[in-house]
């Protein structure tokens, strides 16, 4: 297409024999500028096969976008959801009710609702082991519209613990999962589980480092890996270039998973002083879910929402994960964006924004979160995070200045994703 346009233009005397088209040029009135964590005066974008090929460059291009009356801002990132399911009083008993296939259809539909809502990529942490990974390769091929996606697969967890599939059933259904469903115990297991991943396609590894709140067990917070099995798993983790994501509560388990060398913290919930110093010794990121947590307080309120096992868990999290971000950002410990959506509602995820806000970030602090630094948690900072040459063309615009009222991010009217314009109003 773009040798074709050339060609064009040649033969029409448009251009000079070093200049080249671009595929579009988006004009921005206004610029969150995330590497410079400042707000620029118009700025024009050239997007080529995908990529930012200039800023403020001159090249032509055949289509040109005007968004001169908006503030556009590199494509958001999700930290932490799960594309493949929502929160609702049905989840628990459509474990025994849905073929992976009802599944599959519903995560088409939150992938489409999360890009409309400005993410252009999300990590996708814990599903089935199979669905994620089929989305992900159905929108790169163009057959479902969705964000990029970094899927964990199954998440491991040990015998009991949080993201075991069988926990709270019935005792003949619960069988015996091992490494290849995601449950290891010792050693042997972990290096398996981590093994298994890669052979299925993962992008990197969850673990449940402690118990959790909406699974149907009574701790929520008890540590659940030993020393041995966190080191295997960090090993092979390695051999594969695997990331490694860590849900925790207590604050045992994630001692015990930032000394391993874990990557990110999700939750963090109840870290005390000395956690928050490993993590900042570690470089470890906090991924805070603060949405997660008011979303669930508010429905623990709800007779039959949850099983009863699961209520006095949920209603508790909400002020406990708040308390524990503020922390967190005085304390000066790396932040990366991420809500559970899947938890809360898809689409919902920019309301994110300013809870973290309410609670001790700084607009441009918060943004950063889910541009620059999100990227860096990734090890995707040659292609996403900022609006720079040769990142991809993932741009989304609001109407008005969202270092002033946050919340705009909660409406946002332009989504472009490697230069296809996905959403325009
Ligand atoms: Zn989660």
């Amino acid at each position: 297409m773009k040798k074709t346009l050339i060609a064009l233009h040649f033969s029409l005397g448009l251009i000079s024999s070093n200049a080249y088209a671009a595929d579009v040029i988006v004009n921005c009135g206004a610029t969150v500028d995330v590497e410079k964590q400042t707000i620029t005066g118009p700025r024009r974008f050239e997007i080529t096969d995908g990529r930012i090929s200039a800023v403020n460059g001159s090249s032509t291009a055949t289509k040109t976008i005007d968004l001169s009356d908006s503030t556009c801002l590199p494509g958001l990132i999700d930290m932490h959801v799960h594309l493949t399911s929502q929160s609702s009083p049905r989840s628990y008993i459509e474990g025994f009710t849905l073929n992976t296939a009802d599944y599959a259809f519903r995560a088409v539909k939150y992938a489409q609702v999360t890009l409309d809502a400005g993410f252009t990529t999300v990590r996708n942490l814990g599903d089935d082991g199979t669905i994620t990974k089929s989305l992900r390769s159905a929108i790169a091929q163009g057959h479902a519209q969705g964000p990029r996606i970094f899927t964990s697969g199954k998440s491991l967890a040990t015998t009991g613990g949080h993201a075991d599939p069988t926990n709270g059933h019935r005792a003949d259904l619960m069988g015996d999962p091992h490494a290849k469903d995601g449950v290891i115990n010792g050693v042997a297991e972990a290096r398996k589980a981590v093994r298994q991943r890669y052979k299925e396609g993962a992008d990197l590894i969850k673990i449940t480092a402690t118990g959790g709140v909406l699974s149907t067990a009574k701790s929520g917070q008890n540590p659940q890996f030993m020393d041995d099995e966190l080191e295997a798993i960090m090993a092979a983790a390695k051999d594969y270039g695997f990331k490694v994501a860590a849900h925790a509560h207590g604050a045992e388990g994630m001692k015990r998973a930032i000394k391993a060398g874990i990557n990110s913290i999700e939750h963090g919930t109840l870290m005390d002083d000395e956690t928050r110093k490993l993590m900042k010794k570690h470089g470890t990121y906090l991924v805070p879910t603060i949405l997660a947590g008011e979303f669930v307080a508010e429905k623990a309120k709800i007779d039959g929402y949850f099983p009863e096992i699961v209520r006095p868990k949920a209603a508790a999290i909400g002020p406990q994960l708040k308390a524990n971000f503020s922390k967190a950002v005085e304390a000066g410990v790396k932040i990366a964006f991420g809500t559970d959506s899947g938890v809360s509602n898809h689409g919902d995820n920019a309301q994110e924004f300013k809870l973290m806000v309410d609670n001790g970030m700084t607009a441009m602090q918060a943004i950063t979160s889910a541009t620059v630094s999100a990227a860096d948690l990734l090890g995707e900072t040659d292609n996403l995070g900022s609006l720079s040459v040769g990142k991809y063309g993932d741009i989304v615009a609001v109407k008005g200045n969202p270092l002033e009222n946050i919340q705009l991010l909660e409406n946002i009217s332009f989504v472009m994703k490697g230069g296809e314009v996905i959403k325009a109003k």
